[in-house]
Protein backbone atom coordinates (compact mmCIF):
# COMPACT_ATOMS: atom_id res chain seq x y z
CA UNK A 1 0.00 0.00 0.00
CA UNK A 2 1.71 3.22 -1.04
CA UNK A 3 1.67 6.35 1.42
CA UNK A 4 -1.72 8.26 1.16
CA UNK A 5 0.18 12.30 0.90
CA UNK A 6 -2.56 14.19 0.12
CA UNK A 7 -5.24 15.22 2.70
CA UNK A 8 -8.75 13.67 2.60
CA UNK A 9 -11.27 14.98 1.24
CA UNK A 10 -14.24 14.71 3.06
CA UNK A 11 -14.16 15.94 6.74
CA UNK A 12 -13.84 13.02 8.75
CA UNK A 13 -12.35 14.19 12.12
CA UNK A 14 -14.60 16.88 14.47
CA UNK A 15 -12.87 15.69 17.76
CA UNK A 16 -12.91 18.33 20.25
CA UNK A 17 -9.98 19.19 22.12
CA UNK A 18 -10.31 17.28 24.90
CA UNK A 19 -11.82 14.17 23.22
CA UNK A 20 -8.69 14.35 21.45
CA UNK A 21 -6.31 13.46 24.57
CA UNK A 22 -8.76 10.71 24.82
CA UNK A 23 -8.52 9.21 21.52
CA UNK A 24 -4.62 9.28 21.87
CA UNK A 25 -4.60 7.65 24.95
CA UNK A 26 -6.94 4.90 23.71
CA UNK A 27 -5.05 4.52 19.99
CA UNK A 28 -2.10 4.08 22.13
CA UNK A 29 -3.36 1.29 23.84
CA UNK A 30 -4.71 -0.59 21.00
CA UNK A 31 -2.28 -1.28 18.12
CA UNK A 32 -4.66 -3.04 16.05
CA UNK A 33 -7.03 -0.13 15.31
CA UNK A 34 -7.79 2.47 12.82
CA UNK A 35 -9.71 4.65 14.34
CA UNK A 36 -11.58 5.73 17.42
CA UNK A 37 -15.44 5.61 17.21
CA UNK A 38 -17.04 8.96 19.23
CA UNK A 39 -20.18 8.77 20.71
CA UNK A 40 -21.66 11.77 22.22
CA UNK A 41 -24.70 11.63 24.40
CA UNK A 42 -27.03 14.79 25.48
CA UNK A 43 -26.25 14.62 28.57
CA UNK A 44 -22.49 15.96 28.19
CA UNK A 45 -21.00 12.35 28.81
CA UNK A 46 -18.73 10.69 25.97
CA UNK A 47 -18.05 6.85 24.94
CA UNK A 48 -15.59 5.94 23.23
CA UNK A 49 -13.94 2.59 21.38
CA UNK A 50 -11.27 2.03 19.61
CA UNK A 51 -12.08 0.16 16.17
CA UNK A 52 -10.21 -2.24 13.97
CA UNK A 53 -10.15 -2.46 9.67
CA UNK A 54 -13.37 -4.75 10.01
CA UNK A 55 -15.05 -2.42 12.09
CA UNK A 56 -14.71 -4.71 15.23
CA UNK A 57 -13.74 -3.68 18.44
CA UNK A 58 -10.67 -2.93 18.90
CA UNK A 59 -10.82 -1.79 22.90
CA UNK A 60 -12.88 -1.75 25.45
CA UNK A 61 -15.71 1.01 25.20
CA UNK A 62 -14.84 3.98 27.49
CA UNK A 63 -17.41 6.24 29.19
CA UNK A 64 -16.24 9.32 30.29
CA UNK A 65 -17.39 12.67 31.04
CA UNK A 66 -15.33 16.16 31.55
CA UNK A 67 -13.92 17.57 34.78
CA UNK A 68 -15.87 15.00 36.40
CA UNK A 69 -14.67 11.38 37.80
CA UNK A 70 -17.69 9.34 36.32
CA UNK A 71 -20.66 9.53 34.44
CA UNK A 72 -23.90 10.96 34.96
CA UNK A 73 -26.10 9.28 36.75
CA UNK A 74 -28.44 8.57 33.89
CA UNK A 75 -25.80 6.78 32.20
CA UNK A 76 -24.96 4.74 35.08
CA UNK A 77 -28.11 4.03 34.87
CA UNK A 78 -28.72 2.92 31.17
CA UNK A 79 -25.21 3.61 29.85
CA UNK A 80 -25.82 6.08 27.41
CA UNK A 81 -28.72 4.51 25.63
CA UNK A 82 -28.93 5.47 22.28
CA UNK A 83 -31.71 7.56 21.91
CA UNK A 84 -29.64 10.16 23.94
CA UNK A 85 -26.78 10.20 21.55
CA UNK A 86 -26.47 13.56 19.88
CA UNK A 87 -23.47 12.76 17.52
CA UNK A 88 -21.29 9.40 16.37
CA UNK A 89 -18.18 9.63 14.21
CA UNK A 90 -15.06 8.01 13.93
CA UNK A 91 -11.75 9.45 14.37
CA UNK A 92 -9.82 8.22 11.80
CA UNK A 93 -5.96 7.19 12.46
CA UNK A 94 -4.93 5.04 9.79
CA UNK A 95 -4.43 7.70 6.71
CA UNK A 96 -4.30 4.46 4.23
CA UNK A 97 -8.24 3.64 4.45
CA UNK A 98 -9.78 4.54 1.33
CA UNK A 99 -13.25 6.26 1.56
CA UNK A 100 -15.18 2.61 0.91
CA UNK A 101 -13.41 1.63 3.81
CA UNK A 102 -14.49 3.82 5.97
CA UNK A 103 -17.86 4.25 5.00
CA UNK A 104 -17.86 0.49 5.50
CA UNK A 105 -16.65 0.54 9.29
CA UNK A 106 -18.41 3.83 9.85
CA UNK A 107 -21.59 1.65 8.86
CA UNK A 108 -21.13 -1.04 11.25
CA UNK A 109 -19.43 0.63 13.96
CA UNK A 110 -21.96 3.40 14.07
CA UNK A 111 -25.31 1.88 12.36
CA UNK A 112 -26.70 5.46 11.62
CA UNK A 113 -25.62 6.23 8.06
CA UNK A 114 -26.88 4.30 4.75
CA UNK A 115 -24.67 2.52 2.49
CA UNK A 116 -24.44 4.60 -0.91
CA UNK A 117 -25.49 2.72 -4.02
ZN1 LIG B 1 -24.33 11.01 31.04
Amino acid sequence: MTKQQNKPQTVMSRALKSELAMIAGIMEGSPDAVGVAVIRLECGCRKMAAVDRKGDPASKIIAYRDGAESICAKCQEDHGAFHRVTETFIDWADQNLSDDDKVEIEVKVLGNRPLPQ
